[in-house]
């Protein structure tokens, strides 16, 4: 949801940048965490290496798809539709009872913002380990990871010359018709849309939903670049149980992330237009959404949007870390207790400027 995010298009100013001071002077009172914390860590910047080569393509993550399809007895693999240029989109399924809560995980409607997509198949593979064990007794899970097959592989009609990447492919957020998923949750004009709501939204008895995605790599709260930031559903025409369930999804969310020490969330600044997945799909299905936004895209004309992959492995954890507790704390029934009262004092994220060179 960065199109029309004011952070992209805003111009360095003296107040965002003493914003960034007082960021780095927090910073350095982290000096016995790693290095390299979510928020703090290298930006692009021209200097460092932002390489494609190491995510996932498109074949090599459905081929482990089907490897832990094999290996895992609770796991089912189904395809759902195909994208534009014919790639079958694949959604994994474990749903162990009907009565228990069901939970979608969706990534990459945005074929630019992929690590969301290397920790949801960590996540994957993860259910098969005994570090899960139990967890799948008491609900049931959908992840529908890279759902913009075409735009993650770069195989889109439109030109990507201008793109940042280094690696064997450029990602881009469109799909292959140069249309963005995520506005197209209405009109369901686009063949990936329509499979998500035909074959899943429409097909499953779902009750939760995080929606992942990449933002741009300058965000600050309170003083400190955000590892990411997340949001409910923000139309006024969403169910108060909705809603309040997708507080309680980020409130899991922000309890199981922000005492790491490597990461640090605000609060995303989104509209209530109902043609994004956060807005339509909570006020169409009756689904508590949770919209989660990490730090830095994987690609992009912008130089402010990519992230040095140095980033990389606390990125994939925050994506591993939201999946495993939100599926551990709807099995357990702990989401039902969930405070959210955080929410009132969450701070939005805002422009933190340029670095100075
Ligand atoms: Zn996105």
């Amino acid at each position: 949801m960065h199109r029309t995010d004011p952070h992209h298009t805003s111009k360095p100013r003296r107040l965002a940048a003493a914003a960034l001071a007082l960021g780095l002077v927090a910073g350095g009172g982290l000096a016995a965490q790693p290095a390299a914390a979510v928020g703090e860590g290298p930006n692009y910047g021209g200097n460092e290496t932002v390489n494609t080569s190491i995510l996932h393509t498109y074949d090599e993550l459905v081929a482990e798809l089907q490897k832990q399809d094999a290996k895992q007895p609770a796991m089912e693999l189904e395809v759902i539709g195909q994208s534009v240029k014919g790639r079958d989109i694949h959604l994994a399924k474990y749903l162990s009872n009907p009565d228990n809560p069901t939970i979608l995980y969706l990534t990459q409607q945005h074929g630019n913002e992929q690590l969301t997509t290397e920790g949801a198949l960590d996540f994957i593979k993860s259910l098969g380990t005994g570090k899960m064990k139990g967890v799948l007794d008491g609900v049931n899970i959908l992840v529908l990871p890279m759902l913009n097959a075409d735009g993650a592989m770069g195989d889109v009609d439109f030109s990507l010359d201008d793109y940042i990447a280094s690696g064997d492919r450029h990602l881009t957020r469109y799909n292959a018709n140069e249309a963005d998923i995520n506005r197209d949750h209405i009109d369901r004009i686009e063949p990936e849309t329509q499979a998500l709501h035909e074959n899943v939204l429409g097909a499953y008895d779902i009750d939760y939903m995080v929606d992942l995605h990449h933002q741009g790599s300058r965000s600050e709260a309170d003083g400190e670049l955000v590892s990411g930031s997340i949001l409910h559903p923000t139309t006024p025409n969403v169910d108060a149980e909705v809603l309040e369930g997708s507080k309680r999804l980020g409130s899991i969310v922000y309890n199981a992330i922000e005492p790491t020490g490597w990461g640090h969330l605000g609060k995303y600044v989104g509209g209530s237009a109902e043609t994004i997945a956060r807005n339509g799909i909570a006020v169409e299905y009756d689904i508590s959404t949770l919209l989660f936004e990490m730090r830095g895209m994987s690609d992009h004309e912008n130089p402010g949007s990519v992230l040095g992959q140095k980033s990389n492995g606390y990125l994939i954890k925050q994506t591993v870390t939201t999946l495993e507790s939100t599926a551990r704390a709807l099995s357990d029934g702990s989401v039902e207790a969930a405070d959210t009262t955080f929410w009132d004092t969450l701070t939005e994220q805002s422009w933190a400027g340029w670095p100075a060179e």
